[in-house]
């Protein structure tokens, strides 16, 4: 597994390019805006898309997602508790923050603890509500790498004053559900720079006891 990143859109969103380095298929994680450089990217790479993994459904992670699937068909997977603010520009801040109204629907509606195989490589959905009512994070056991979205970020956590936030439902999804991964899981987060497991359960003043 070979993880690219690129910084795109309004907010700086980190999109990650997934990909298998036997076969060149690829997973896009929150293709966040520009539709046109991540197919320019898949292209000048040799890279096959084949699914997109969004880990929340807020407008700055989503924005790429109608011209993706138009152009390559490509499966949206999400977790079935995102299902509501996907669908409605109010709830996704698609109108508010982008002034583009944004109504998705997930090929594959995910829940919790369930096992995912796509471009060949395995993940593990980890439900985390709390920023969104339907956040998620997805987790490869074999090779120590989770991708956080929004839950979590290097010293710091989700905002959680948009609609369907809590901060409690937060830090709780945190200390259940990421905390017990191991200590040296590299950490992939929606936005700025990757941490890992280890340092966040040490050093993040939102998770420390
Ligand atoms: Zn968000």
């Amino acid at each position: 597994m070979k993880i690219e990143c690129m910084v795109l859109g309004a907010v700086a969103t980190n999109c990650y390019f997934v990909i298998n380095e036997e076969t060149k298929e690829t997973i896009v994680i929150d293709p966040a805006d520009r539709a046109d450089v991540i197919l320019k990217k898949a292209a000048e790479e040799g890279l096959t898309l084949k699914a997109v993994f969004l880990t929340h459904g807020h407008g700055d992670h989503i924005m790429a997602v109608p011209e993706l699937r138009e152009k390559t068909g490509i499966p949206v997977y999400a977790c079935r508790a995102e299902e509501e603010l996907l669908a409605d520009p109010g709830q996704n801040l698609s109108t508010g923050l982008f002034g583009k109204p944004l109504s998705l629907k997930a090929d594959v509606l995910t829940e919790d603890g369930q096992e995912l195989t796509a471009a060949g490589m395995k993940f593990r959905v980890l439900s985390t509500p709390g920023h969104t009512p339907g956040g998620c994070c997805y987790y490869s056991e074999e090779e120590g790498v989770l991708f956080s979205g929004d839950t979590l970020f290097c010293g710091s956590v989700g905002r959680t004053d948009f609609p369907g936030g809590s901060m409690g439902t937060l830090v709780r999804s945190i200390s259940e559900k990421l905390m017990p991964l191991p200590d040296e899981t590299k950490v992939y987060p929606g936005h700025q720079e990757e941490t890992a497991i280890g340092d966040e359960r040490r050093w993040n003043p939102f998770i420390r006891n």
